[in-house]
């Protein structure tokens, strides 16, 4: 089992297990900037795992589809084998981050409805945004993307109140899909390392490693998203 490593990215490891099914392993490491800045947490794998198995988990029992089966161990998810889409797309509730930088809003100003954003997931081009003539040129078709974004939109509304059940504001993230047996589903992982998330305004996600915190620091935050969200699941 686990022989064949099909891909390693910065943060996983997927293996082909059988056909139609891979097995992703979360690593350790957190990088930023593109990869320019880079770390080994020990122990945020597994926190990572675990988050993204809660989420998927809800999403699957609110009529979201992920690629979650099960979980295999500390580190490792049982997933289906998607062919995935070459595309990023965020959600965001809140200006922050790369919005700021299209938009007159202040930092921080609730948005008055969700804003969803297309990038195309290539390191050479350095993921610039798309619009729908972009994505159709990608051979993203017309119906797809209202899927995409409808699934997209739903899986917001459902967060947010988990999020915010947990006592967290979701400010944005990011999601990657895929297609199985010709049904789209949502891929990769769920984890502060793809979302934005505040406790009391503060960031407990990514960003603390952005500004430069140490890895004590990251885990605690990590660490403290997954007890809240075990908490408002069981
Ligand atoms: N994000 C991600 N991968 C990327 C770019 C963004 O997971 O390659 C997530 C990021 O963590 C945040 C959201 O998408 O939750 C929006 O990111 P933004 O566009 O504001 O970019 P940033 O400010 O992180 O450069």
């Amino acid at each position: 089992m686990e022989g064949n490593v099909v891909r390693e990215g910065k943060t996983k490891i997927l293996y082909k297990e059988k056909p139609g099914e891979l097995i992703m392993e979360f690593k350790d490491s957190i990088t930023a900037m593109n990869g320019r800045l880079k770390e080994t947490i020990p122990g945020k794998g597994e926190v990572c795992s675990k988050i993204t198995e809660i989420i998927f988990s809800h999403l699957e029992k609110n009529g979201v589809n992920t690629h979650f089966i099960s979980r295999v161990s500390e580190k490792k998810l049982r997933v289906k084998e998607l062919e995935m889409y070459p595309i990023e797309v965020v959600c965001r509730n809140i200006a922050f981050g790369s919005l700021l930088k299209r938009l007159p809003l202040r930092s921080g100003e609730e948005l008055k409805r969700p804003v969803i954003e297309f990038y195309y997931k290539s390191d050479e081009l350095g993921d610039p945004m798309l619009n729908e003539d972009h994505l159709a040129i990608l051979g993203v078709s017309e119906s797809e993307i209202k899927e995409i974004r409808g699934t997209t939109l739903k899986t917001n509304e459902l967060l947010k109140e988990l999020f915010r059940n947990a006592g967290l504001k979701l400010v944005d993230f990011k999601l990657e899909f895929g297609k199985y047996k010709s049904n789209i589903l949502i891929g990769d992982e769920f984890s502060p390392d793809n979302f934005r998330a505040w406790l009391e305004n503060r960031p407990v996600d990514k960003d603390l490693f952005r500004m430069g915190e140490g890895r004590d620091t990251v885990i605690k935050a990590y660490l403290e998203v997954l007890k809240r969200l075990e908490k408002v699941v069981n």
